[in-house]
């Protein structure tokens, strides 16, 4: 078969999956973002995520992380809710309204793994979502996804940036595609809403101001104290920088399944959260991704806001 037809084939197997957008790029240094990381990491932007200084070679060379590589193939997945939360409630992330999305999409890119196999033969390669040191962003921005915004989110033309981005590495030459241009212009919106100025210059988000870390990497028992009052009511996460961007007017309702919430959680108030048991916290988050911060983080979350 030739690499057109290896092309096709993935292109039209990833639609099927319900991937919405699918990229190739070739599996090479990553030239352009080498400098950006190394800046961004020595500028200490990373704030206590120490596992971002490791790996830093295999972040910007595929070939390192999967013998004999040679393209990158980057897929998007939709998970943008038909429903919000209630107004004036603690916010959470709507990427983690539903079931974690590592496990859904991981169950995916094996299914696309095996059914290479199957067409193709003998294909090496791994499969990765947001697991292992592999820089999706720049990979989707090469391979024409989108172009990464001000606010360093990925921005899609057709789709705005609420979606999961994924990655399959194989040791099969494929057609690339060519990157696209920055939309952004001279709006400045992410910047101006951002509620702890984390996007510190246009494409710079200082991770440490960033509430999705403070409310979900940051493991200390207290959030720091310079953050009162300043979190916008949000409890893990944040998508202020992307709810203001004009792209996102684009967005359209996820249909996977298991992105949706549980029954109650959209409906969660103020007070239900500041008296939030652990047993209902368990049930609310049985497969979710908030699981991440555990009983305890979400408490702690919950009372800084109340707090401020
Ligand atoms: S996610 Fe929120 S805190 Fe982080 S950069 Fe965007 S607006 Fe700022
Ligand atoms: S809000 Fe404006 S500047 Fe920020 S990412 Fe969107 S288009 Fe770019």
């Amino acid at each position: 078969m030739s690499k057109e037809k290896h092309t096709r084939l993935i292109k039209e197997k990833a639609r099927e999956l319900g991937f919405f957008f699918c990229g190739i790029s070739k599996a090479d240094f990553l030239e352009e973002e080498a400098p950006r990381l190394e800046k961004w990491l020595n500028n200490q932007r990373h704030g206590k995520m120490n596992y971002m200084e490791n790996h830093f070679d295999k972040r910007l060379d595929p070939r390192l992380l999967v013998d004999g590589a040679k393209s990158v193939v980057s897929l998007l997945l939709n998970y943008y809710p038909s429903e919000k939360q209630a107004e004036n409630t603690y916010k959470i992330s709507k990427y983690a309204y539903g079931q974690d999305y590592h496990h859904i999409i991981k169950d995916k890119l094996k299914e696309f793994f095996q059914y290479l196999q199957d067409e193709i033969g003998e294909v090496g390669g791994r499969v990765f979502v947001d697991s292992a040191p592999v820089m999706d962003k720049a990979w989707a921005k090469k391979s024409g996804l989108g172009w990464i915004g001000k606010n360093s989110n990925l921005i899609n033309t057709k789709a705005g940036s609420f979606f999961f981005i994924a990655e399959l590495i194989l040791d099969l030459e494929l057609q690339e595609d060519g990157p696209i241009k920055d939309f952004c212009g001279t709006c400045t919106r992410c910047i101006d809403a951002c509620p702890t100025e984390a996007i510190v210059a246009p494409y710079v988000v200082d991770g440490s101001k960033c509430i999705s870390y403070l409310t979900i990497e940051l493991k200390d028992e207290i959030l720091p104290s310079e953050f009162k009052g300043k979190m916008d009511d949000w409890m893990f996460g944040c998508d202020v920088c992307q709810d203001v961007c004009p792209w996102n007017r684009f967005s359209k309702p996820h249909n996977t399944k298991a992105f949706d919430p549980h029954e109650n959680l959209l409906k969660m108030n103020k007070a239900d959260w500041e008296d939030l048991t652990e047993e209902v916290y368990r049930e609310l988050f049985k497969k979710s991704a908030v699981k991440r911060t555990k009983f305890n983080g979400v408490q702690r979350n919950v009372s800084f806001l109340k707090s401020s």
